[in-house]
């Protein structure tokens, strides 16, 4: 294939109409209000609760401040089991609370922790267990719930990918003692940076607030060593709006979504990772793996489709704990991750975003097949 006249990268940010957003722009800078729980903090926090069927939500500058906050909010110390397939915030907001990670390996068919290996890497400094809902496909959730119960463990699931994700019973946020968002540029949903902790009730929002506001109680007093994560009223505007056209962007990666399944599912030696519930799916990532029966190595893949003008990313590769601030546990060792290990060095996200045009997607599921 000849290099193509404008590059397609593996995401693009979904924005809406500008002239919808200048109103508010206005409203902003009319009322001075920029920040500090203003009139569009509280206004979205409302808003998203009613969309993703959640009571209570403290909106955050970013996902990562929101996933040390919960940590912190729950005073998780010692030990936390996590998974080493995810994207290094994960494990930093471990390191950033003084906590230590145990990584535990993934289930070879969702790429989430494997609930079954959970049991036997908890310690008496065990306190916690961190999940993903990586590339938005739920994680075990009723097996994790229940060995955090039989061993008096908090959990906390890094729902990065999962805005809008639901189950059988609702919202996969309503799962664990916290859920944490992120409204990157990159994700599904986004408001430039932000990011929000999902809370069970009114006591646990409360605390969270204080914390992402210094620790601060009123005027005179300081509580904790909070950290500063608000959201403030530009991203929180732009999250309002971002929230009328949500539906509309999904809808458009679900259209994405199955037609290169529908291309790429005959192709030898390619898997696509099943979406157990399609209509319950948010359609963030197309990870493909690239087997040993496809022609040539994941890597050879991935350079070949750079050189023709696409990029397709590498995520989860490397793993996390393979990262100098992790290699050195004794979890992070390849023996006790052997299925993460493998499928590192398999997968491959393609682009999928709700203004990629068909024919690309055709002329990358072409160009897969033609390998
Ligand atoms: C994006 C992401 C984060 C971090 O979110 P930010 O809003 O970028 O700080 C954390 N965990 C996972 C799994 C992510 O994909």
């Amino acid at each position: 294939m000849k290099k193509r006249k404008q590059d397609i990268y593996v995401t693009q940010p979904f924005l809406p109409p500008l002239e919808e957003f200048l109103p508010s722009l206005e409203q902003i800078w009319n009322s001075r209000m920029l920040t500090n729980g203003g009139p569009f903090h509280q206004q979205f926090e409302d808003a998203l609760c009613e969309y993703l069927g959640v009571e209570h939500i403290a909106l955050f500058t970013n996902g990562t401040l929101a996933l040390v906050t919960a940590l912190q909010s729950l005073r998780v110390t010692g030990e936390v089991i996590t998974t080493p397939y995810s994207f290094v915030a994960t494990s930093h907001s471990l390191l950033w609370n003084g906590i230590k990670p145990v990584f535990v390996d993934i289930d070879p068919e969702t790429l989430n922790l494997d609930p079954l290996k959970i049991e036997a890497a908890i310690t008496p400094q065990t306190t916690a267990i961190m999940p993903v809902h990586c590339y938005g496909h739920p994680a075990a959730v009723d097996e994790i719930q229940t060995i955090a119960d039989n061993y008096n463990l908090k959990l906390i699931y890094d729902a990065a990918h999962a805005f809008g994700v639901r189950d059988e019973g609702g919202s996969i946020l309503r799962h664990g003692d916290l859920s944490v968002l992120s409204f990157h540029a990159t994700k599904t949903f986004n408001t430039f940076e932000g990011g929000a902790i999902v809370c069970p009730d009114l006591k646990t929002k409360t605390r969270i607030d204080q914390l992402k506001n210094f620790g601060h109680v009123g005027e005179v007093t300081v509580v904790a060593p909070g950290i500063n994560g608000k959201m403030n009223e530009f991203n929180a505007a732009l999250g309002l709006l971002q929230l009328k056209y949500i539906d509309q962007a999904i809808a458009r990666r679900r259209i994405i979504d199955a037609a290169y399944r529908k291309r790429l599912q005959s192709v030898p030696g390619i898997r696509c990772l099943e979406n157990k519930r399609e209509q319950a799916a948010n359609y963030t990532y197309f990870p493909i793996l690239i087997q040993n029966d496809y022609p040539i190595v994941r890597d050879e893949l991935y350079q070949r489709l750079k050189d023709s003008g696409i990029h397709p990313r590498r995520y989860f590769y490397p793993l996390i704990s393979e990262f100098p601030m992790y290699r050195g546990l004794p979890s992070a060792h390849k023996d006790n991750l052997p299925v993460a290990t493998v499928i590192a060095q398999q997968v491959l996200c393609l682009p999928i975003y709700p203004a990629l045009p068909m024919s690309v997607v055709d002329e990358v599921a072409d160009f897969i097949a033609a390998q």
